[in-house]
């Protein structure tokens, strides 16, 4: 990433206006495999929330405890999945760095995604394992591994096709459901200067939070904590070899002045937000998880995928002014957006981006 540590200062301007993190990303390649698929792996045209959560917990530093479970070890924290009333209703929030951020992603994030691709592949290959019992059905003994006189790889195998995405462009935005500037700028910061976060405290320091949440009350340490923590490289969205270039990353504000009209982008869209309304196929879109003896047990958010005609009478969102910024990162990224999507004669909504913010646990 050769991202500038963006020093900007931010104050809204909008009394009711949100604010909320902008990243604009570009991918190569992306694969977001549907959940069950198998030997013909399909992908989704947008990334489920818990990719992206899981990309956050990365550049945060935060870590499953060792064997299992969450870093937070509040009730909520442990098992998201619960309904509300059966939750512990007063947290408490542990004092280690890799538990206050766990349990504050939990609490506040918001999460918005749009995002479009040149083109769809598919790859055939094989997935190969070195499964004992598989070899021994194969070969007939754990020492043979000639079949055809010809030596073959170990283990078992499978034929798998696999569906790629090309080119793909995507517009994230981070929220808190707090409205916390400090939590976002903590994510924002934890993006952009590339693990080392040489001047986070003092950049945290200057802003101005909700004064309530776990990352406000956090007064010193919250450095050399991050610094501890080390992030997988390369930075990746889908499978590790999903390679993500951060375009933009800004601090932008949200208003309610709203257009419809065609986006000529995928949108997540929370069925909550669409009141009753249907706006495309409606799928489970995976957030976060709880471990239990090993294994994820995802939460889900019922989203529709819609296909970038918006409707904004029916459907509550924010709108996003994506041409107010200048900076050329921005610029170049829309151009390129523009080239990708067909608009026919209509004009894409670029001034009133339709943000689809939802939580992703409750
Ligand atoms: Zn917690
Ligand atoms: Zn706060």
């Amino acid at each position: 990433m050769s991202l500038e540590p963006c020093r900007e200062t931010f104050t809204p301007k909008e009394k009711d206006g949100k604010i909320s993190i902008r990243l604009l990303i570009y991918q190569p390649q992306a694969h977001w495999r549907v959940p069950f698929a198998y030997q013909r792996r399909h992908t989704l045209a947008l990334p489920p929330f818990s990719t992206i959560i899981g990309l956050l917990c990365n550049v945060l530093g935060i870590r499953n405890l060792h064997g299992d479970g969450a870093p937070c070890q509040c009730d909520r924290c442990r098992q998201i999945w619960l309904k509300p009333e059966t939750r512990d209703t007063k947290p408490k929030p542990a004092d280690d760095i890799n538990a206050v951020l766990y349990h504050e992603l939990v609490n506040q994030l918001e999460l918005s995604v749009a995002g479009t691709f040149a083109s769809k592949t598919t790859e055939y290959t094989w997935f190969r394992n070195l499964n004992a019992k598989q070899h021994t059905s194969r070969f007939g003994s754990p020492t043979n591994r000639i079949i055809d006189f010809t030596a073959e790889h170990p283990g078992g195998q499978i034929p798998v096709s696999i569906d790629i995405l090309n080119d793909v462009h995507l517009i994230i935005h981070i929220g808190s459901s707090a409205n916390c500037l400090r939590f976002l700028k903590l994510i924002k910061y934890a993006i952009c200067n590339d693990g080392r976060l040489e001047d986070v405290t003092s950049v945290l320091d200057k802003t101005e939070g909700c004064g309530q949440c776990g990352i406000c009350q956090m007064t010193d340490g919250l450095k050399q904590q991050l610094e501890k923590q080390e992030r997988l490289y390369p930075l990746h969205l889908g499978r590790a070899e999903d390679w993500v270039v951060f375009e933009d990353v800004r601090v932008v504000e949200l208003g309610n002045k709203k257009a419809s009209g065609r986006t000529g982008l995928f949108h997540w869209i929370p069925k909550t937000a669409t009141k009753g309304h249907g706006a495309g196929l409606l799928y489970r879109v995976a957030t976060f998880y709880s471990l239990n003896n090993g294994r994820r047990l995802f939460h889900f958010v019922n989203c529709f995928l819609n296909d970038g005609k918006i409707n904004s009478r029916h459907w509550a969102a924010w709108y996003d002014d994506l041409t107010s910024c200048k900076a050329p990162s921005v610029q170049t990224f829309l151009e390129r957006l523009d080239s990708l999507t067909t608009s026919n004669t209509r004009q894409l909504l670029r001034k009133f981006f339709p943000v689809f913010l939802t939580k992703t646990a409750f």
